[in-house]
């Protein structure tokens, strides 16, 4: 049995390095057996030159072809069967069910992405028909489609070992846009990356695609990442990650010499404004469902509700949310060092003099804090993520003082409204300014769940992406890789 961790380059696997590391149980801090090497430079290189030649090919093969190598990957990633499963839950401490379900979010995403090309209107063509009598001048004929930008450098989070990893949705919409993909595959889990990545490789090689549609290399610290941002023949970058990690990257990118587009999404705290009538009719039920939201994987998602607006006179509902969350287990995280920034965020607010703790636990568990408008915007760093589960509820006196406290905060990915329809009928200025803020809004619900469906945007103002036009989720995220060609007269 091979337990060597390879690069994947293109359809060759490579391992010329000497820096060494292992995947890590998440329950145990255990290390599984397998000893990834990381990728030298030059291994990186190799693979962008793949890639680069690969995407002469790749980007002019039909799109029933490309459709072909995508079903292709999601039918190799399911005959891999138990042993992906067993390893993403060992690599990330995520319980089976939530990873199987991932799986299956995994395979419905490449299948959509399938189906998407699979219909020529995805190309977004415009004609304009020619008027060669028109005076004083002809006017030409002008047809404008996309087409793919070239090579992309993909970044997995670690909070979806499956679905925002090695064929995630930046992956796979990358590849859908007709981009060769080198991802950077996460050092949380190398393990499900190479099975993965493996299967990937299979795909490819079946359905005739060219050597460089796909490559994965391995690494632990930034270097090699650094490195592929800012290689030459690189065309652009997906990122889902840190806040810290995407604006590096993005800074990187727009320093090059000739600049390309860094698509990072980087998390958020989701405010989440709850209104008096819907309180009165919900409360028990919202304080239920609201602690089931907050603990979700252990509260790390990005769309973590992780901020709550209220009025001063529904604060009771706070009292019953805190008692619900104090009856909630912390679980497993994902990373040793996610844990350690959880302890530290938990901290933090634990000791500010700006809040106010409402759930029991002196040491870091599934938490509440309380703070006012006026604190909040004086103490910012009480509004920073706390990847994991916990949130603080900004109190304010009126309507008018949450509209204010909404106009001052930072680009979120979603932000939710509680409210019935006599709660509704007050909201438009608020609306209209939340709207400002976030890619996704929703009303009634929770946000944690996030649909992969046209319709979807996840997204939003910086520092929530660095680009708010775009969606990383559904398939809008495939136009993320192309750019629109204007053909006249052909
Ligand atoms: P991360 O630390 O940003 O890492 C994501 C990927 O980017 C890893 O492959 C990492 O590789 C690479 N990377 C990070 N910084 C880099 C840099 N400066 N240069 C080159 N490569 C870099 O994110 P994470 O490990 O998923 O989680 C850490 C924190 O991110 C969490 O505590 C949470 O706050 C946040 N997070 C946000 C989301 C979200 O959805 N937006 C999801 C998960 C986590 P190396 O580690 O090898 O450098």
């Amino acid at each position: 049995m091979n337990l060597t961790g390879k690069q994947l380059i293109g359809f060759q696997k490579k391992a010329a390095g000497h820096r060494n590391f292992q995947g890590i149980q998440a329950a145990s801090g255990e290390a599984l057996p397998q000893v990834f090497v990381e990728a030298t430079a030059d291994e990186a290189n190799e693979a962008l030159t793949k890639a680069s030649s690969a995407f002469k090919v790749y980007r002019n093969l039909s799109d029933a072809d490309r459709a072909n190598f995508l079903n292709a990957i999601a039918e190799e990633i399911l005959a891999i069967g138990d042993v992906l499963i067993q390893t993403a839950c060992a690599e990330s401490g995520l319980p089976e069910a939530r990873i199987t379900g991932e799986r299956g979010r995994t395979i419905g995403q490449i299948q959509a992405f399938a189906n998407f090309i699979s219909n020529p209107s995805w190309k977004r063509e415009i004609m304009d028909e020619a008027m060669p009598e028109r005076k004083p001048l002809p006017k030409p004929k002008l047809v404008q489609k996309q087409i793919p930008l070239g090579p992309t450098v993909v970044f997995g989070a670690s909070n979806f070992p499956l679905a925002f990893s090695v064929a995630g949705g930046d992956t796979l919409s990358a590849l859908a846009a007709g981009c060769p993909v080198v991802f950077k595959a996460h050092p949380a889990h190398p393990n499900t990356c190479d099975l993965v990545g493996q299967a990937i490789q299979r795909g490819a090689q079946k359905t005739g695609m060219p050597d460089g549609t796909f490559s994965l290399v391995h690494a632990q610290g930034h270097e090699i990442g650094g490195y592929l941002v800012t290689h030459p023949l690189t065309k652009a970058v997906a990122f889902t990650g840190s806040y810290r990690g995407g604006k590096a990257l993005f800074d990187l990118a727009v320093r090059r010499e000739v600049p390309i587009p860094v698509y990072a999404e980087m998390g958020s705290i989701n405010p989440v404004y709850l209104f008096s009538d819907r309180l009165a009719t919900q409360g028990e039920a919202l304080a239920d469902a609201f602690s089931q939201s907050i603990c979700l994987g252990v509260g790390q998602f990005c769309t973590n509700p992780g901020l709550i607006v209220i009025l001063d006179k529904d604060r009771e509902f706070l009292t019953s949310l805190a008692a619900k969350l104090d009856q909630m287990p912390l679980g497993t995280f994902l990373t040793a060092g996610i844990k350690q920034s959880f302890e530290h965020g938990f901290n933090t607010l634990n000791h500010h003099p700006a809040t106010q703790r409402l759930t029991a636990s002196e040491n870091a568990a599934p938490s509440l804090f309380s703070t006012s408008v006026r604190e909040a915007l004086a103490n910012p760093e009480v509004l920073e993520e706390v990847f994991g589960p916990c949130t603080v509820a900004v109190v304010c006196q009126d309507l008018a003082e949450m509209i204010a406290f909404t106009e001052q905060l930072p680009g979120q990915l979603t932000a939710t409204i509680q409210a019935e329809p006599s709660d509704l009928a007050h909201l438009d200025v608020l609306i209209d300014e939340v709207s400002q803020k976030v890619g996704r809004i929703l009303l009634n619900g929770f946000p944690t769940g996030v649909e992969v469906s046209p319709a979807m945007v996840h997204g939003g103002p910086f520092p929530s992406t660095s680009d708010a036009r775009t969606t990383s989720v559904g398939t809008e995220a495939i136009y993320r890789f192309t750019r629109p060609v204007c053909w006249q007269n052909f």
